[in-house]
């Protein structure tokens, strides 16, 4: 396995990725995923190379999400080719997209998992990609641990739910990026608030939650709600997230914005 100077994998050598960032969350569920894709979406809409690496073996969603199905194709030089979204170009690896039965992975050790991941960052012919988004598996365990240790990360979003316990998530995520010395770039509680169809009028319907304090506890520098999404919903179940109209993806902008600036 080809190891750079800092003792972290270096990708195939048709591959250049200028900024690498992990998507986190506590535990599944809470929109993870959904997030990851939408991020890839809205960095694609303004005109960058995008690439998700789907790491989330176990819970692998992100090609339903683009409506992605069939096996990678391998290139003369035996690497992994990704397969690209229909609209954006997202370039995709994932297991679900290598396996006949990714389902397979749910009774994956922890070195076998960290494998595959390995490979889905050294065998994979990237190409050239402005941003490649990992989706990591959930929660702080080994796994996520060893994924974040050996990609060379420019930093962390972290996703989190009302439900969640925020303020532990976040502390947990605060501490896993200073370990690995990089920044946690934002902040995402998805399903935050819900909005009347009617009047438009916001309702928290988890009452008011310690967010904003917990971001500026661990200096986190952005912070964004999503709301409640049914149209959301609706389009990943069909598989036509980069469908998603503003309403949603414009309470990503912030976040967006600060990524362009990395
Ligand atoms: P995770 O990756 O954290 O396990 P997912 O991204 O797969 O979670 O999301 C879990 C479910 O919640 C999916 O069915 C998804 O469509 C739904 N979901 C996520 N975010 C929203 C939202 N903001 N509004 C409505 N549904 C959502």
């Amino acid at each position: 396995m080809p190891l750079g100077a800092d003792n972290s994998l270096t990708p195939s050598e048709d591959s250049e990725m200028s900024h690498v960032i992990a998507v986190v969350s506590g535990k599944g569920g809470v929109g993870k995923s959904t997030v990851t894709a939408l991020l890839a979406v809205e960095l694609a809409k303004r005109g960058y190379k995008v690439g998700i690496l789907d790491a989330d073996l176990t819970g692998a969603s992100i090609p339903y999400l683009f409506g992605l199905q069939g096996l990678l194709k391998v290139t003369e030089k035996g690497l992994l080719e990704p397969m690209k979204t229909a609209q954006f170009g997202i370039k995709v690896v994932s297991i679900a997209l290598v396996m006949e039965n990714p389902e397979m992975a749910v009774i994956w050790r922890g070195p076998l998992l960290s494998k595959a991941i390995q490979q889905f960052w050294t065998d994979v012919d990237w190409g050239e990609l402005d941003y490649l988004l990992v989706d990591m598996p959930p929660g702080t365990s080994d796994v996520p641990l060893t994924v974040m240790q050996m990609l060379p990360l420019d930093g962390v979003v972290v996703v989190t739910s009302p439900q969640d316990m925020a303020r532990s998530v976040v502390k947990k995520a605060y501490h896993m990026a200073n370990q690995l010395q990089v920044p946690v770039l934002g902040l995402v509680e998805n399903m935050s608030y819900v909005t009347c169809p009617h009047c438009g009028e916001r309702f928290s319907i988890f009452g008011q939650k310690p967010l904003t304090e917990a971001a500026q506890e661990f200096n986190v520098q952005v912070c964004v709600e999503l709301p409640v999404d049914p149209q959301l919903a609706e389009l990943t179940d069909q598989g036509n997230i980069e469908q998603i109209t503003v309403a949603t993806s414009s309470s990503l902008k912030e976040l967006v914005d600060a990524l362009e600036t990395l």
